[in-house]
């Protein structure tokens, strides 16, 4: 579990700038357990947060859990369709909560809970309590040197090289993919003493 730790120190970052924004916020969160419109939105993932997940899955996950995440993920026909779940997703609740991205972390929605499909970005963007972009910012500059530190595990012939902060965070961009858009199927099918 080398890289969650590594990422644990970004993530408890942006927990801090979500507090941050939740004690300034006009409205109180409305995102709750069961509630999973979020996880069904295009969810950016790093592939450093990928890998991390995809080592929780496979040595932390409880066998009977990965049966189920795996069976839901076969039963899609496209698993990147609009509306197509996180891979993560079961019964309502995510299944790696402590490790969730950055994105899932941030996301927060005031007022009233979101409609299936709604998208409140587009359509109540006021509603939206975002932490501030700075301490975003700090942890994608983290995320890129997790990048250089272990470029070979990403399949990089050598470490990235970056002129500024800005092209660095403008890389991790262009290098993050959709959780959706991952090959989920070989962790959920790899059994815990593999
Ligand atoms: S990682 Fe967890 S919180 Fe994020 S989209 Fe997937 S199920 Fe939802």
């Amino acid at each position: 579990m080398l890289l969650a730790r590594e990422l644990g120190k970004i993530y408890a970052a942006i927990d801090q700038s979500v507090a941050l924004a939740l004690s300034h916020a006009e409205h109180k969160p409305v995102c709750q357990k069961g509630c999973e419109h979020c996880c069904r939105q295009p969810i950016p993932l790093s592939q450093p947060e990928a890998f991390a997940l995809f080592e929780y899955v496979r040595f932390a996950l409880a066998p009977e859990i990965k049966a189920k995440l795996l069976q839901n993920y076969l039963s899609q026909q496209d698993a990147q369709a609009p509306g197509a779940p996180c891979p993560l997703l079961l019964n309502g609740s995510c299944q790696a909560y402590q490790l969730r991205p950055i994105a899932c972390r941030r996301f927060m929605v005031g007022r009233m809970a979101c409609g299936e499909h709604e998208d409140p970005a587009a359509t109540r963007p006021e509603d939206l309590i975002i932490p501030a972009r700075s301490a975003l910012n700090d942890c994608l500059l983290g995320l890129s040197g997790i990048y250089e530190k272990h470029y070979r595990l990403f399949g990089m012939a050598q470490a990235p090289e970056f002129r500024s902060p800005v092209e660095r965070i403008a890389w991790i961009k262009t290098n993050t993919a959709i959780i959706q858009a991952y090959n989920w199927q070989s962790f959920f099918e790899v059994r815990r003493k593999d």
